[in-house]
């Protein structure tokens, strides 16, 4: 059998975790399977869904990195693949179930369902549609269309008799939930079109579904309970059903269903806070399924190689945000400094500390990029991690209480004299050796050593009191401060001078 499988957002606003989880099972059932990976916009619910929506849910599925075969912006051979474009065939497909005896014209008021629906609910019998209309003669039905007197919806009747077409009950074999059952009493007569020609969602979806030629619907539970009616329709038009899979529910830390109480949900939140794609897609992935050999982080292909629904666990999955955080941190850390340098250089130069740039700059600004990347678990967390290399307020850090006392501390003050003897002489280090040297001559010379020895320097130099190696930071002051296509940069021995003055 050909795999074709489809994500049908709603493009009524951001994509949320939910539906990204989902798209990107679909994605990697169509991998896995050398199937076709369809994209179909339902924007059959005209008020909420928008152009702007759609891009929106679009582009944040191509910051996944998520690629699809066929598409509302892609085309393919099954389209338009929007639903908004397709209201003729949907039209066409009622017409059809009305000759065949499945669907009818349903002229009854909201007023008058609404009271029968009250009164149905006052002596606790199913608030199901009476059949009215459907016991309509046909040429009473005729009539009423051709003289256009009242605006009338399509329904579907749910035959009540078991026929040759429909067994008793609805049973479909859910891949990731085994059997699952309806009774069909359950089920009143549903409206398949509105009165302006708009489908339901349950009509839309098997039409579509139907000549898309979807081998496998994968997608939310919340959608389980409309399953049935949507087999109902697969078997009044003689269809082949596609198989079901219906992956659990994402909750939040409290295990109630994952929404804006719970902070960010939606992907674009999640790109600006500085998560890496194929940490999102990784995180994403293991909401529900787990990989045969238990390794949590894993690449794109290794995923495609092992996705099978079989694995896709049933229960609901805990939506985790501080794990998501650490694996950025796994991703963040295996990633080339110069392309996340890359990735960067528009916040370096909005920030004032490219000016003019060239090669010898973006080397340095590799190593800095290094020097913090692997304390960092997203990337906006870079930018600040550097700030200390580009601006230095010693003004501040002495006037900080915490800094300014250790920084007048009689034994550590001999620390930057002696520091500041040694730069000034010998130069600043340029390289690791050379600050392991030079900390070694100051530890003669002040007989200090460890934090004693490296606490003032460090804020001597950086400002503050936590922060990259000494032996990374010293040797990038120093070449810094001699590169042209950057800001200035203050060397080392410049900075400890500037504090020991703003102490006095
Ligand atoms: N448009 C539906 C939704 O956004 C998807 C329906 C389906 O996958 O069948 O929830």
């Amino acid at each position: 059998m050909t795999v074709r499988v489809r994500f049908a957002p709603s493009p009524t606003g951001h994509l949320h975790v939910g539906g990204a989880r989902t798209a990107i099972f679909n994605w990697l059932f169509a991998r896995r399977h050398g199937g076709a990976f369809i994209i179909r916009i339902e924007n059959t619910d005209t008020e909420r869904s928008t152009a702007e929506s759609e891009e929106m849910v679009l582009g944040d599925l191509r910051w996944l990195g998520l690629q699809w075969d066929e598409g509302p912006d892609v085309g393919g051979i099954h389209g338009p693949y929007r639903q908004s474009e397709r209201f003729d065939l949907y039209g066409r497909v009622a017409l059809e179930l009305i000759d065949r005896g499945h669907a009818y014209p349903c002229f009854c008021d909201e007023e008058t369902l609404d009271r029968k629906r009250r009164e149905a609910e006052a002596s606790s019998s199913p608030p199901q549609y009476d059949l009215t209309c459907w016991r309509l003669p046909i040429d009473e039905r005729k009539r009423r269309i051709d003289e256009a007197e009242t605006p009338y919806v399509v329904r579907f009747h749910v035959p009540k008799q078991a026929d040759a077409a429909f067994e008793a009950d609805v049973t479909i074999e859910d891949l990731i939930r085994g059997a699952v059952t309806w009774r069909k009493e359950s089920l009143g007569d549903f409206i398949i079109l509105r009165s302006d020609g708009r489908p339901t969602y349950n009509f839309s979806v098997v039409v579509d579904d139907h000549m898309m030629e979807i081998s496998h619907v994968i997608r939310a539970e919340e959608h389980l309970t409309n399953t049935h009616r949507q087999v109902l329709l697969y078997r009044a038009m003689g269809w082949n059903e596609p198989q079901f899979a219906h992956v659990s529910l994402i909750l939040g830390e409290d295990r109630s269903k994952l929404s804006k109480r719970h902070g960010a949900t939606s992907i674009s939140q999640f790109a600006e806070a500085g998560h890496l794609p194929d940490a999102m897609l990784n995180y994403l992935t293991l909401l529900g399924w787990s990989p045969p050999d238990g390794h949590e982080v894993f690449t794109r292909a290794e995923a495609v190689a092992h996705f099978s629904l079989e694995r896709v666990n049933p229960a609901p999955a805990a939506f985790d945000e501080r794990k998501l955080r650490w694996m950025s941190g796994q991703y963040l850390r295996r990633l080339e400094p110069g392309t996340l340098r890359r990735q960067l250089y528009r916040s370096f130069e909005q920030a004032g500390w490219v000016v003019g740039g060239g090669p010898d700059a973006e080397r340095w600004l590799d190593a800095a990029v290094e020097m913090v990347q692997s304390s960092a678990e997203l990337t906006t967390e870079i930018l600040p991690a550097l700030r200390f290399l580009f601006e230095f307020d010693p003004v501040a850090v002495v006037g900080d209480p915490e800094s300014g006392s250790v920084l007048r501390d009689p034994g550590n003050r001999t620390v930057l004299d002696a520091l500041l003897r040694e730069l000034e002489s010998g130069g600043g280090p340029r390289d690791a050796d050379q600050v392991h040297a030079l900390a070694k001559r100051l530890e003669a010379a002040t007989g200090r050593k460890g934090k004693a020895l490296f606490m003032p320097m460090r804020l001597a130099v950086t400002g503050t009191l936590h922060g990259p190696e000494l032996a990374r930071v010293l040797p990038l002051l120093e070449t810094g401060s001699e590169l042209r296509g950057l800001a200035p940069i203050d060397a080392p021995a410049a900075r400890v001078r500037r504090v020991l003055a703003a102490l006095g």
